[in-house]
């Protein structure tokens, strides 16, 4: 028998969380966006079950190009558009969208001499300091684009740095809607923050990312808030259980100290499935449906529960780490993290399967 762990997605999730990101982007079309194997959902999968998205966005060329042999017709947007001259021509073969976020990249397709790119999004650089054209040098590096000799669709695009937090969206939405102000293309600014928080500023192209995998982009407000739902839940079982006695302590370096008789649980999931090490004792867990916590550090492929609540539970006893009834976002809060990071981090050696339809 393989190791119990399991990641279980639950395409009705992903379907569903996609439809909330449209009503709340009303009449924008949405990218579905994918890097990363879809927040660790795999992408063929989550393209599968988010086919109702306007488009799909991701990073590499050759997700792009997987994703558009299952999906004629379908937008694709390289969110980092391309990296050297060489990748035009696939671009072009294959009808992909890039983002143009750097001087370089419009050098490339200038001296382009084959086939390129027939639509591309433009990239402000509006306060993020990461990826994006300076705003003063904005409408130059448009025209430019406007003089190619493949004639191409510009889209007009930004990235906002603190949609989830207090700084807000303002500076950097009116820093771009002054650089933009008299160009014509579609507009797209809106990550799942922007789209949960700032409907009105959407435009005509969402991106949202977290929130179709039902993380909130969040720290003060739940996915469940919302109306989204878990698409990945991570479960294991107690393949061992221990009985301490006051003193006792638990794991390398036994960080936890058993101040009374008390059983713990071992389970099947350790940093090298993706569980995070940093996590600390008290980090919620949930066994045989009860939530607990953990205890101990957490080892490469276990960690140890506190079996208080859970008097009766032995071995086989399933465990659940994240998803369905205990939210990623808890937990990845009590391990000093964010729920994207448990996603992305799920291992290759953790068995996927999908949940069936609830
Ligand atoms: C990752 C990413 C998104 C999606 O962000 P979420 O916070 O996951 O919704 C949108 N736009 C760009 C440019 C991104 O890199």
């Amino acid at each position: 028998m393989p190791r119990p762990i399991r990641a279980w997605i639950d395409a009705g999730a992903l379907a569903h969380n996609l439809a909330i990101a449209r009503t709340r982007a009303a009449t924008a079309k949405v990218w579905a966006v994918m890097k990363a194997n879809a927040y660790g959902h795999g992408l063929l999968r989550a393209a599968d079950a988010m086919r109702a998205a306007d488009g799909f966005a991701v990073l590499d060329l050759d997700e792009a190009v997987r994703l558009r042999e299952l999906h004629p017709g379908k937008p694709i947007l390289l969110l980092e558009g391309f990296f050297e001259p060489a990748d035009l021509a696939v671009l072009a073969a294959h009808d992909l969208c890039a983002v143009i976020h750097h001087v370089d990249q419009i050098r490339m397709l200038e001296a382009a001499s084959g086939p390129a790119p027939r639509r591309v999004f433009l990239k402000m650089n509006t306060g993020m300091n990461r990826l994006g054209i300076a705003p003063h040098q904005y409408r130059a590096m448009y025209e430019r684009i406007t003089r190619l000799p493949t004639p191409t669709t510009i889209g007009l695009m930004t990235h906002f740095a603190d949609a989830d937090g207090v700084t807000g969206i303002a500076t950097q939405l009116a820093s771009f809607e002054a650089h933009a102000a008299g160009i014509s293309g579609e507009r797209s600014v809106a990550n799942s923050a922007t789209v949960l928080r700032y409907p009105h500023a959407v435009a005509q192209w969402a991106r949202p990312g977290i929130m179709l995998y039902g993380g909130s982009p969040f720290a003060d407000q739940s996915a469940a808030s919302f109306g989204l739902r878990p698409a990945m839940t991570l479960t294991s079982e107690i393949i061992a259980v221990q009985a301490l006695r006051a003193g006792d302590r638990v794991g390398y370096a036994g960080t936890f100290t058993a101040t009374a008789p008390m059983r713990i649980g071992v389970v099947a999931c350790g940093y090298a499935d993706g569980y995070p090490r940093h996590a600390p004792a008290g980090t919620p867990v949930l066994v045989g449906g009860v939530r607990s916590r953990l205890v101990g550090r957490v080892s490469m492929d276990m960690i140890t529960v506190d079996l208080t609540a859970v008097p009766d539970a032995q071995a086989g006893l399933p465990v659940t780490l994240w998803g369905e009834g205990l939210p990623a976002d808890e937990v990845a809060a009590a391990a000093g993290t964010i729920s994207y990071e448990l996603f992305c981090a799920l291992a290759p050696r953790v068995p996927v399967r999908e949940r069936a339809a609830s």
